[in-house]
């Protein structure tokens, strides 16, 4: 009796240890019966992370996380193994905004912007390349398209590059609150007959009327309410982490494409200091190991 006791106290405890983590997920779903397909998204503790050590002016800060939010969105519609950069470099005051996501969700992301910018995103972006670029790991080339700015709303420019340019008819959605960040993308494919054509139709209109806020409802809770006449298959949800890839030996490969004698010339107490751009990790190269680098001494192992 008494280990019975022990054990639902534990259960109880673990199913809230469970629930408390689950902010950081996504997942697919399709509407059966329709040709309509999608991804649902809820970022809280990743996203912080990832913006911990990044300074972002306040008016800046909802498409900076919106731009964060979508990347794993993109990712989840890849059919192969690598992942998607989706970059905004701007000639004024906005210098560059980047944010990853590999199909495994794992998420990283920078921004820079002038000092004491004051402009909203809206006008920051104006001027800016936007690229998303969709690295396949098997493949050596990525494939990069330009998303046109437009307005400079995140929500129009994605819908329209994948509309437009992929040839898939999308809508997405946001949503915020002071800690988390949700996302909603519906695609439509090929119908294969006419019953799905026709249901499919009457459902891409009533996605127009979804209201965001809702999506902090939770996902099914968020997908039943809007297509309470229909199926709903949601799949296994797969959790968004941030987690920066850079490591040493990508950091011996930036130096490797740097000016020799601007790398020799940065040497300070015999080693230089280089911060990945991402994470902010300090990593330190001695001079021993630029000398490898740059052929003076053996190869390093
Ligand atoms: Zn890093």
């Amino acid at each position: 009796m008494r280990m019975i006791l022990i054990t639902s106290k534990l259960f109880n405890y673990l199913s809230c240890y469970n629930l408390t983590m689950k902010t950081d997920l996504i997942t697919r779903f399709v509407i059966n019966k329709s040709s309509i397909r999608g991804n649902i998204i809820r970022i809280k503790n990743s996203l912080a992370q990832l913006k911990k050590s990044l300074e972002i002016p306040e008016q800046v800060v909802s498409s900076f996380n919106e731009i964060v939010t979508v990347c794993p969105m993109l990712a989840a519609t890849l059919k192969f193994e690598g992942g998607l950069i989706l970059q905004i470099q701007g000639k004024k005051s906005l210098k560059l905004i980047i944010a990853e996501s590999d199909n495994d969700f794992k998420i990283r992301g920078t921004i820079k912007l002038a000092d004491n910018t004051k402009e909203s995103f809206q006008d920051l972006i104006q001027d800016a390349i936007v690229a998303l670029t969709v690295i396949h790991k098997d493949q050596k080339t990525p494939y990069q398209g330009i998303i046109e700015v437009g307005s400079g709303e995140i929500k129009s420019m994605i819908e329209h590059y994948l509309t437009q340019s992929m040839q898939i008819k999308s809508k997405v959605f946001f949503h915020q609150t002071n800690t988390e960040s949700f996302g909603v993308l519906f695609q439509e494919l090929p119908h294969e007959n006419e019953e799905q054509r026709l249901i499919t139709e009457s459902l891409w209109n009533d996605i127009d009327l979804i209201k965001p806020d809702t999506l902090s409802d939770g996902h099914e809770e968020f997908l039943k309410n809007i297509f309470s006449q229909n199926d709903v298959q949601i799949f296994e949800e797969h959790s968004v982490e941030h987690e920066c890839s850079c490591n040493q030996e990508k950091i011996y490969k930036t130096i490797s494409l740097i000016q020799e004698n601007e790398i020799y010339s940065s040497i300070k107490n015999n080693c230089i200091e280089m911060v990945c751009e991402y994470c902010q990790k300090k990593y330190t190269v001695t001079k021993e190991e630029i000398d490898i680098i740059f052929n003076k001494t053996q190869r390093l192992n």
